[in-house]
């Protein structure tokens, strides 16, 4: 394809997308601004990141550490990139995330909580955190259980250079749209209850390519799109 068709390609696919979110947001009687929209580029090359930014879209996910890093650097440009982290992070990774991103969305456990604290840089500002929730039950799936999520949220507020905004989860994929309603509206519940006791908290990040319609409905405020956005995924590796 021509430099010119891709430019064009990535605005249809952003416009299609917002307009998917307006409509969801009008049904469920949300303003559309209520739902903030991030581009998850894992395995998409730089040219297609900075397609999809030239077209208008600032906020962009992450799911590998170095695959960030590097597309960070990449990019560095374009200075006004909103980066988020978005995929299982193991300690040994913490330092990197905790001095080239802005947001982390898959916040499961303490530990990794108190390393990103310490090793945030005093000259940047809290990194941004939602606390990933396993609504799913899967064995596989990362992200704190759900009886120990609300825990997890009272002890990630009280740490000084993190800033708590909500929580994350996603659904079995497959399960049809009933059993994935029921899975987003268990997280929405689970941010009402914390809401009640934590201030500052206004990040549900729930939705994806396939049912970012369902998470609307149930609350979400961050919809977290791929393939909708940039196409189908190359393989890893
Ligand atoms: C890949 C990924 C997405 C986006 O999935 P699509 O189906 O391509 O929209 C969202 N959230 C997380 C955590 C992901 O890993």
């Amino acid at each position: 394809m021509t430099a010119s068709s891709e430019a064009s390609q990535a605005s249809a696919r952003l416009a299609a997308v917002r307009a998917r979110i307006a409509q969801a947001a009008q049904r469920a009687g949300r303003d559309a601004s209520s739902v903030a929209l991030l581009a998850v580029g894992k395995l998409q090359s730089v040219a297609a990141l900075r397609e999809l930014r030239l077209a208008g879209q600032r906020a962009f996910g992450e799911n590998y550490v170095q695959e960030a890093v590097g597309k960070i650097a990449a990019l560095g440009d374009l200075t006004d990139i909103q980066w988020h982290f978005i995929g299982p992070l193991q300690a040994n990774k913490t330092r990197e995330v905790a001095r080239h991103l802005h947001w982390l969305h898959s916040l499961d456990r303490l530990k990794i909580a108190e390393r990103l604290s310490a090793q945030r840089p005093p000259e940047m500002p809290p990194l941004e955190v939602c606390v990933q929730v396993n609504i799913s039950g899967e064995a596989s799936k990362s992200g704190c259980a759900p009886e120990a999520a609300l825990a997890l949220a009272r002890a990630v507020h009280a740490l000084p250079r993190l800033r708590l905004r909500g929580f994350m989860g996603m659904p079995e994929p497959g399960i049809g749209a009933e059993a994935t309603r029921a899975q987003y509206a268990a997280l929405a519940a689970l941010m009402q209850a914390a809401q009640r006791e934590l201030p500052g908290l206004d990040t549900l990040s729930m939705g994806m390519s396939d049912d970012l319609e369902i998470a609307i409905a149930c609350g979400s405020t961050m919809v977290r799109v791929g393939t909708a956005l940039f196409g189908p995924r190359p393989a890893a590796g």
